[in-house]
């Protein structure tokens, strides 16, 4: 449930409060673009991490975000408090208002918008089953991966309203028949103490990603290795596990008709993203 108090423009305001015009820029053309951050104790996790991505977006949709990086860092832990919340999910949004309704939009000038939701640190599932998307992803020439962009999602969204009965979440190949990432969380495979991970050329290079690749892989004395993944490799793997913000790493039952063991490799690396993540306690 969204919490009750929103951050719009530089002030924490009712979220009722917050008005949309039907002509805001997104709506139409998917030019919106945000990034879903964590808070832990009311510490935010990898907060320069997400609001360097989110810059980056903006940037790449021709947003001008008005505010410091140290500015929507405090818009977040203002929001935070201001919800009375610890544990929290912030969706933190940069769109072109309605003073533009053409493609063109240069001039337009673009809004951030931040909203929480309390989200505690468990899911209801122990491990998820994926089954292939009937969608696939276009090449990294037709779509911009690497913004957390709204476009992005309308096909997560159909997706999943085609996923077949009893599936959690849906695994997207590319056109070529390589894995790519899920709805909205990236993919790694073990095979024994190595893991394998497809490149970010068709899928959003995660912040969880990065973490499991340049903090916790070492860590654990793990190889990994970022490489082209054919759909008609992924029965030769032990196990496989999502990685993301919101589901943080979330192992893999089945894919389609494939089933992976229970792995403790994956139980280690969950351990060890709980411990990195639940070390924060105070308001950072
Ligand atoms: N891929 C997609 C499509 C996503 O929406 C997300 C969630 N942001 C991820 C991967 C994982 O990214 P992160 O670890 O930065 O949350």
């Amino acid at each position: 449930m969204i919490s009750e108090i929103a951050w719009a423009d530089g002030r924490c305001v009712r979220f009722d409060e917050v008005s949309l015009s039907p002509a805001t820029h997104g709506l139409s053309y998917a030019t919106s673009v945000f990034d879903g951050i964590r808070t832990y104790g009311g510490s935010i996790f990898k907060c320069d991490d997400h609001i360097a991505r989110l810059r980056r977006s903006a940037e790449l949709f021709g947003h001008t975000v008005h505010y410091s990086d140290a500015d929507l860092a405090d818009a977040c832990r203002e929001l935070v408090r201001a919800n009375d919340l610890t544990d929290a999910y912030i969706k933190c949004l940069v769109f072109y208002d309605d003073t533009d309704v053409s493609f063109k939009a240069q001039g337009s000038s673009s809004k951030v918008v931040l909203f929480a939701l309390p989200f505690p640190s468990y899911s209801a599932a122990e491990h998820y089953r994926l089954s292939t998307a009937t969608w696939r992803r276009a090449p990294a020439s037709c779509h911009p991966y690497q913004a957390k962009t709204s476009s992005t999602y309308a096909l997560s969204y159909l997706s999943h309203r085609g996923r077949a009965d009893g599936y959690d979440d849906v695994l997207f190949l590319s056109t070529a028949d390589a894995v790519c990432e899920s709805s909205g969380s990236n993919v790694f495979f073990v095979k024994g103490d190595a893991l394998f991970t497809p490149t970010a050329e068709l899928a959003l290079d995660g912040i969880t990603r990065r973490v499991v690749i340049d903090e916790l892989c070492p860590r654990l004395k793990l190889s990994v290795t970022e490489r082209d993944i054919a759909y008609d490799e992924i029965g030769s793997f032990d196990a496989a596990f999502l990685c993301g913000t919101a589901i943080e790493i979330m192992g893999v039952s089945d894919i389609d008709e494939i089933r992976y063991a229970k792995s403790a490799v994956v139980d280690a690396i969950a351990t060890e993203y709980r411990r990195l993540t639940n070390g924060r306690s105070a308001i950072r």
